[in-house]
């Protein structure tokens, strides 16, 4: 009667979804104060206050139609021109408007990116653990093959020797993430440029481009100083998955791009591709009224200082108790060592203290837990004393 397979991905949850369910439905029994839900990666920092004062200008001087309308497929030519020029003048990235597609953010520029790539059933698409779950949901309706591999958990950098043994003469790309979801590492200048030297050798050895797709929602949410690092620099057969969901705190109005530099092998058919994979999955083009406020607001941010206190007090709060985990540098989550090595009887002892930590598993990761820490501050502090008695389990 209906696609299976469909049905299947419709009736079975994401361990992340099904966890914050299961702290809304808690919240009723024991009070929301008292549940500690760092499950979810949902932006609590405010949208900086640009977006709101684009939104009523646009309101107030444009036309219904200008802002309600149908954009081309792409996207709004003006909008895609002055992210161009964002780019060039932030990263000298020698990129046009034109380079630019336009999404309702990185999930639909992964998926579309992905069908745009994959030719045959067993093209394979190699991710890095510990990577985004719903990776294996874009690659399964693209109808490739997803290739893992493993995650160095001494830095959760990457392990070159490793995605060395990955790449096959049926690579079709390999998807990055950095700053990444769920470790909060950041790729450094070294790793980058390795990365690359290793993308270029193997291509020719190989005889065919691998891609790179980067995905970059957390971009510019990065820690320390440290620099934010345009990847097509260190390898130009690379696609940029971006997303305002996270940079802007907007994932509910779905905006975000898919950028393919002239560099890119095939970067013009490439681009027409992407247009065929996006009107075959249903994206008549991205929300107008949201493209045309990213034209305005792109580089701005949220208060990243609000995550970067948030990282350090979870940090000095988890360690001290004694948990081990890699310090973030990006992103706002936190990885953390289940004492025992096994994350989901972690995930279930946690939630007997009203606890809500996400294990690694589904991110190919297993031993560890995700901890998101985009949370009220008042929520890290209050939730020590559960975390110092779940530790103690252990002792
Ligand atoms: N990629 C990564 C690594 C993410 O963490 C997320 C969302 O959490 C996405 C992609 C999807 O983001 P969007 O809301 O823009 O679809």
């Amino acid at each position: 009667m209906v696609a299976t397979k469909m049905f299947e991905l419709g009736n079975k949850r994401s361990a992340i979804r099904s966890l914050f369910d299961y702290g809304q439905e808690q919240a009723k029994i024991v009070g929301k104060e008292n549940v500690f839900d760092f499950s979810i990666g949902n932006p609590t920092v405010p949208a900086p206050d640009c977006v709101k004062e684009t939104i009523i200008d646009l309101l107030n001087t444009c036309t219904s139609v200008e802002i309600n309308g149908y954009t081309p497929a792409p996207g709004d030519p003006e909008v895609r021109q002055s992210l161009a020029d964002y780019m060039n003048k932030t990263y000298d990235a020698g990129v046009k408007g034109a380079n630019f597609y336009m999404t309702c953010g990185a999930s639909a520029s992964l998926a579309i990116t992905l069908k745009s790539l994959v030719e045959e059933e067993d093209d394979e698409i190699v991710v890095i653990a510990p990577f985004f779950p719903e990776y294996r949901v874009f690659i399964n309706n693209a109808g490739g093959k997803l290739v893992m591999v493993p995650p160095d958990t001494e830095h959760f950098q990457l392990d070159l020797e490793k995605l060395a043994a990955a790449l096959t003469v049926k690579t079709k790309a390999v998807i990055i993430n950095t700053p990444n979801n769920p470790s909060g590492t950041v790729y450094s200048a070294e790793t980058l440029a390795g990365l690359g030297t290793l993308l270029k050798e193997k291509s020719a050895q190989l005889g065919h481009p691998i891609y790179l797709i980067s995905d970059e929602p957390y971009r510019e949410i990065i820690y320390d100083g440290l620099p934010i690092l345009y990847v097509p620099k260190f390898y130009a057969n690379t696609i940029v998955c971006y997303s305002y969901s996270k940079s802007l705190s907007l994932p509910g109005n779905r905006v975000g791009y898919i950028l393919i530099p002239d560099e890119v092998a095939g970067s013009k058919e490439l681009f027409t591709t992407v247009c065929g994979a996006g009107r075959s999955m249903g994206f008549v083009c991205a929300p107008n009224l949201y493209q045309k406020v990213v034209g305005k607001c792109t580089g701005q941010t949220g208060d990243v200082g609000i995550y970067d206190a948030n990282r350090k007090l979870l940090y000095n709060g988890l360690t001290e108790i004694g948990y081990d985990c890699v310090y973030p540098s990006g992103a706002f989550y936190l990885f953390l060592k289940a004492p025992d090595g096994n994350s989901n009887q972690f995930t279930e002892n946690a939630k007997k203290f009203n606890l809500l930590v996400v294990p690694g598993d589904e991110f190919g990761c297993p031993g560890y837990n995700r901890v998101s820490y985009c949370v009220d501050p008042d929520m890290i502090k209050r939730s020590m004393k559960a975390f110092k008695e779940l530790y103690a389990l252990y002792q």
